[in-house]
């Protein structure tokens, strides 16, 4: 399989490459040329089985041997809480949770963040790049976890994570600054989340930056959503969940079925996608936004603007008004058609928006159903499936039920990914199911535990008595200088 650029302004590569490089250095994303057709899947399979038979043809330049190390790394007891990686839950007949919160750090990100150091180590030494690659992670939360705790300790590889200051959780800033290892580091930004996204582009796209790492041995990479290694993951769980729907009887084999997912950079919601295109009989995929609704506006007008306000939220993990993984939805949809992507994102570079033609919004009208709830709405839902279910959502899976909710009840059966584990964001939640503000984090973590009657997740246990390794803070205009300064500091060690 050879990656091509979204823009159609360089060479195709082979996947170890993309991965390697993250983004495409002249602007725009890898994507696959071709989409590879979903083999006949036993649904009894277990995850790593799934897994490799969904990422062999888009990792073709991986050996067997080398793709099945990755995937036993990645998907092991030590990783995951449940041997089945993933566990779906059964709401009622027409809803179904997709669990996707059980590695290390509790928020769905972990199932590619665990596999990605592994196919960044094995794509480095197929194309004996002897280089240290410094990975530069910008967060609203959870990436910037889920992405230390895969990267560390990886030798030839150290993390930068960028997080808006004031833009995530107390429980998400903990989990960021107690990390160990020797080659992380945790920096918190003066901005919100699209400032460190947008420095980090720059950082990439700073010809100085790169010549001179070229020189020193560094090399630059990404483990944001916008690099495929992180993306291609992603797709196994819709397939593994669709298995686990007709092995549990709840459909027959071809029925369609849809997903919800709770949106923000369009990565998780462009994996669904992709399994569509695999042939993964999916009806609607139902994109849900919290207040930062910018991505329900853009398929309800046809005009995606990012001149608008931006909204804290309590589904901070969604608070973005950049998705950046929007611009393969759309080059996909369009028939890859790279003049045209390169149009729209030109303007949204020089005006902040841009609008799609009447056939590219036909053909989207036609997959995706979006809307969007309020912070009061996602409360309501918690408390409103607690009471009928004893489950207890977390806020940003919640966002996903109340826009089903609200836009529903559909044809077929809907499966709605739970993006993070209730514990990762306690207080709202316990906020939600009591109907009163909630002070304390870590008395909201040892209540959610007494209500399911199920120990705390380990990502969150005990997180006050960490000690801290990180407590960096500095402006968007340093974090070029931030860059260079660790990488000096590399080259002393
Ligand atoms: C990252 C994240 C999202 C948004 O996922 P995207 O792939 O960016 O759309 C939703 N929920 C949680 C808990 C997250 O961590």
């Amino acid at each position: 399989m050879r990656y091509i650029s979204t823009r159609g302004n360089h060479p195709a590569v082979a996947s170890a490459r993309a991965i390697g490089l993250g983004m495409v250095p002249e602007g725009g994303l890898f994507v696959p040329e071709s989409i590879p057709q979903l083999p006949q899947l036993d649904s009894n399979a277990p995850y790593k089985e799934t897994a490799y038979q969904v990422l062999a043809p888009f990792l073709s330049d991986f050996s067997d041997e080398e793709l099945r190390f990755c995937i036993n790394n990645a998907y092991s007891e030590t990783t995951f809480d449940t041997d089945s990686v993933i566990n779906l839950i059964k709401l009622n007949p027409a809803y179904s949770i997709m669990e996707l919160w059980h590695g290390p750090t509790a928020a769905f990100k972990d199932i590619a963040l665990q596999i990605m150091p592994w196919f960044l180590k094995v794509s480095k030494e197929k194309i004996g790049n002897n280089s240290h690659t410094v990975i530069l992670v910008a967060t609203s939360g959870d990436t910037g976890k889920a992405a230390l705790e895969g990267f560390k300790n990886c030798d030839g590889i150290s993390i930068v994570v960028f997080y808006p200051d004031e833009g995530v959780s107390e429980i998400q800033k903990l989990q960021m600054s107690t990390t160990d290892g020797k080659n992380t580091f945790v920096v918190a930004v003066q901005g919100n989340f699209d400032d460190c996204q947008t420095g980090v582009k720059r950082i990439f796209s700073d010809p100085v930056l790169r010549k001179e790492l070229a020189n020193k041995e560094f090399e630059l990479s990404s483990a944001n959503s916008i690099n495929w290694g992180r993306l291609c993951p992603q797709i196994v769980y819709y397939i593994k969940s669709y298995q686990t729907l007709v092995c549990s009887k709840q459909i027959t084999y071809g029925d369609p079925v849809n997903f919800c997912v709770p949106t923000g950079n369009f990565g998780n919601i462009l994996a669904a996608y992709y399994a569509k295109l695999m042939g993964l009989p999916i009806n609607k995929l139902i994109c849900a936004s919290n207040r930062n609704n910018i991505l329900s506006d853009f398929f309800s007008s046809g005009i995606y603007n990012i001149n608008r306000e931006f909204y804290r939220t309590n589904s901070p993990s969604m608070d973005i008004l950049i998705s950046s993984n929007l611009e393969r939805f759309l080059f996909e949809i369009t028939g890859h058609d790279a003049s045209k992507i390169t149009t729209w994102y030109d303007e949204l570079g020089t005006s902040g928006s841009f609008q799609i033609d009447d056939q590219t919004r036909e053909r989207i009208d036609s997959l995706i159903v979006s809307g969007w709830v309020d912070e009061k709405q996602v409360l309501q839902t918690i408390r409103n499936v607690y009471d009928k279910n004893g489950y207890i959502l977390d806020t940003h899976t919640a966002v996903g039920m109340a826009v089903c909710n609200t836009i529903g009840p559909f044809d077929n059966h809907t499966v709605i990914a739970s993006t993070a584990s209730p514990y990762k964001f306690s207080c709202s939640v316990l906020g939600g199911i009591e109907q009163k503000t909630c002070e304390d984090e870590f008395s909201a973590i040892e209540q959610i535990s007494s209500l399911t009657g199920k120990p705390v997740h380990r990502a969150v246990d005990r997180l006050r008595d960490r000690p801290l390794h990180h407590n960096t803070v500095i402006t968007i205009e340093q974090m070029n200088e931030q860059v260079r300064a660790i990488i000096e500091s590399l080259k002393v060690r």
